[in-house]
């Protein structure tokens, strides 16, 4: 009998963490009351899914990432450092459970791929994925990692801050129609033969009903099989994804959903 790895068949890890209902640590379009409710209600009821607690990131973790100047300059704004550091923290989760060849989703705020090493912007904080991706690397557990990034903005943040570490390759797809897009993403990663680690920044306002007017629901699906089958065939199964936008919460939850039906 085929084990379940096997048949290719992964238990979803979901990160979570209730603090992050919480919506008054900022305020802005990620920080909006009921956006983690409308994910979590459609996600955490999935019976293929198990939800996990983690820890907020290490000041250290966070350090690998930015400047010592920008961390004290966030930590003055209590509310708003405890819910990057916990997010940061569910990111660093999710890569440590895709080191084990399961798949896992960070459902994390604030969002990370606007956050340069010196600054944040668009709603950003710390750079949730480049943390949980140096942490690894310091570890000297990985040493090549692939970034797929479909949130309807490049992430600039994610780029700046992994700019010098040369096998670290970065997708944000441009194509300007669904097919496209996706067509995009299979023709950079059929090229690439190994990587050590697959992680996704998985903005949903690319979705055609929010600002990116783009991908269908059916679109997230997808993607969420070709990173599946990217990792199984180049990354040792090692694949991971975090939540950066996604701001039309009425089909945000089953978007959500799509991704991590296709990628577990
Ligand atoms: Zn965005």
């Amino acid at each position: 009998m085929k084990t379940k790895r096997e048949i290719g068949w992964a238990e979803m890890k979901i990160l979570f963490h209730d603090t992050f209902y919480e919506s008054d640590y900022a305020d802005d379009c990620a920080s909006v009351p009921g956006r983690l409710e409308a994910i979590m209600a459609v996600i955490g009821s999935e019976s293929t899914f198990e939800i996990l607690r983690h820890q907020p990131a290490s000041e250290d973790a966070v350090r690998l990432a930015h400047t010592q100047t920008y961390v004290d300059a966030v930590k003055s704004n209590g509310p708003l450092f405890d819910m990057a550091m916990l997010a940061a923290g569910a990111a660093i989760a999710a890569a440590d459970v895709a080191m084990t060849g399961e798949p896992a989703f960070a459902c994390l705020r604030p969002p990370g791929h606007h956050a340069y090493r010196g600054f944040g912007w668009g709603y950003c904080v710390f750079s949730n994925m480049a943390i949980a991706l140096l942490q690894l690397k310091q570890q000297g557990k990985i040493g090549s990692a692939f970034v797929l990034d479909f949130d309807a903005h490049t992430g600039d943040g994610t780029k700046d801050v992994l700019s010098d570490w040369k096998e670290c390759l970065i997708l944000n797809p441009y194509a300007g129609d669904s097919e496209a897009y996706i067509k995009e993403i299979h023709n950079f990663i059929k090229s690439i033969p190994a990587v050590d680690i697959v992680g996704v920044c998985a903005g949903f306002d690319s979705y055609h009903k929010d600002v990116g007017r783009k991908l269908t629901t059916f679109d997230f699906y997808r993607m969420g099989v070709l990173m599946k089958q990217f990792a199984q065939r180049a990354a040792h199964h090692r694949r991971f994804a975090i939540l950066e936008g996604g701001y039309y919460l009425p089909d945000l939850g089953k978007n959500v959903l799509a991704f991590c039906q296709g990628f577990q």
